[in-house]
């Protein structure tokens, strides 16, 4: 199974093999377009290290072929009869798809007509998959939708407070993103407690460089914390996530910025690079404990709202039976967890100072032993729980 993940100016590929699990290949393809792209692949199954080289790779289709070329190199060319199938992350399905769905012309031109709601995203993740299908039209194709787990969201979360049919004609509504790692990691919890995924509430902390929580009541998600775009909700590397909408026309009439120099300012100059010039939590921890106040000011913000998440969360659940910290800063940062947690003991929480700080890449608490809520470290794999949606549709269609 290939797995695929185009964005404007990069590709990300795994090859994995559904037979034990294992991850055969791996690599990334950046700056596509620009004057040198770089080629990082990895032979997982060859063994060997990483190989890396620098060249122009002017559009998607010369970066697939690259990859195939990579790929071909180990022996497990794009050719292969063992190719089975290859799954796209696409990032907005908005209400439509709601499932992994087998690409033809009619599931394309509908990614198509989403763009008006994700500009940025559903444009590259359509260029992959039209390049794909060129250099294997007789395999089976299938999109993979990072809104699709939220789609069960109840409608007292999934909508604005606005005129519903503005609304509706504009097809303004909470969608939320990061669902496959959400679906994933909330499924990773309830195994780890030794529970199946209908029987436990969880709150996932999806906590990268973009940041969102979700509320996930028996398997299925009933809130989540981004919204009709990522910028909703959680404060991130470098989006401010919650703001009164007012800041945006304060800026238009008072400051004289247009629509599009806002939409830049909050996704790209906001966040924790906004507040601090700095969006890696590594250097900001280092430079809180060298007393730098404007690093403190960000982490403290990032803290703030996190909480505020969790507390918000356990209202909307009512009984939480665990948190799932994941992704960059949430699997790997200790301070983030603990300060996060601090203070919750009435909800329940508390973490176990020594098993936050060890380091792993399984799934573990980090909660003392019996606690009311599990909290846990659960490492995240889209392109895993990609394939597996991928290969589980395959399998049924044939
Ligand atoms: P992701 O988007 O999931 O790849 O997460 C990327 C972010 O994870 C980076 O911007 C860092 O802020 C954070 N990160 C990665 N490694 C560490 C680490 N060891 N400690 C703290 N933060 C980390």
């Amino acid at each position: 199974m290939l797995v695929l993940n185009s964005g404007s100016s990069s590709v990300k590929y795994q090859l994995l093999d559904m037979g034990d699990g294992a991850r055969l290949a791996t690599g990334l393809i950046e700056r596509i377009g620009e004057r040198t792209s770089l080629v990082r692949h990895v032979p997982l199954a060859a063994g060997g290290g990483s190989r890396e080289r620098t060249g122009r790779i002017p559009d998607h289709e010369a970066a697939l072929k690259a990859m195939a070329e990579e790929l071909a190199e180990d022996g497990l060319g794009l050719d292969s009869p063992d190719l089975a199938a290859i799954g796209h992350r696409v990032v907005h399905g908005g209400l439509r798809f709601t499932e992994p769905t087998l690409i033809d012309d009619a599931v394309c031109a509908e990614i198509e007509r989403l763009i008006p709601v994700a500009p940025l995203h559903n444009p590259a993740n359509l260029t992959g998959i039209r390049t794909a299908r060129a250099l294997r039209p007789d395999l089976p194709q299938v999109a993979v939708f990072d809104t699709a787990f939220h789609t069960t969201m109840p409608e007292a979360a999934a909508r604005y407070a606005i005129d519903v049919r503005t609304a509706d004609e504009h097809r303004v509504r909470r969608y939320g993103f990061h669902g496959t790692s959400h679906a994933y990691v909330s499924r990773e919890t309830a195994h780890l407690l030794g529970k199946a995924p209908e029987e436990v509430n969880v709150i996932v902390l999806h906590l990268g460089n973009g940041a969102s929580a979700s509320a996930v009541r028996g398997g299925k998600c009933v809130d989540t914390s981004m919204g009709l775009t990522p910028l909703e909700g959680l404060v991130m590397g470098t989006r401010s996530g919650d703001m009164d909408p007012a800041v945006i026309f304060h800026l238009m009439r008072v400051g004289g910025m247009s629509a599009d120099e806002i939409d830049t300012l909050l996704n790209k100059r906001s966040g924790l690079v906004g507040l601090c010039g700095d969006n890696d939590m590594r250097e900001i921890r280092r430079r809180v404990d060298e007393g730098d106040e404007e690093a403190k000011l960000a982490f403290d913000l990032y803290i703030h709202r996190l909480k505020k998440y969790i507390g918000a969360y356990c209202a909307v659940l009512g009984r939480v039976d665990a948190v799932a910290f994941t992704a960059g800063v949430g699997e790997n940062s200790a301070p983030v967890r603990e300060a996060a947690v601090q203070g919750l003991e009435g909800l329940g929480l508390a973490l176990d100072g020594a098993r936050n700080a060890a380091r792993g890449d399984a799934p573990r608490l980090i909660s003392p032993e019996g606690a009311r809520v599990a909290v846990a470290v659960v490492p995240t794999d889209e392109e895993r729980e990609i394939a597996t949606q991928t290969y589980a549709l395959v399998g049924k269609n044939n």
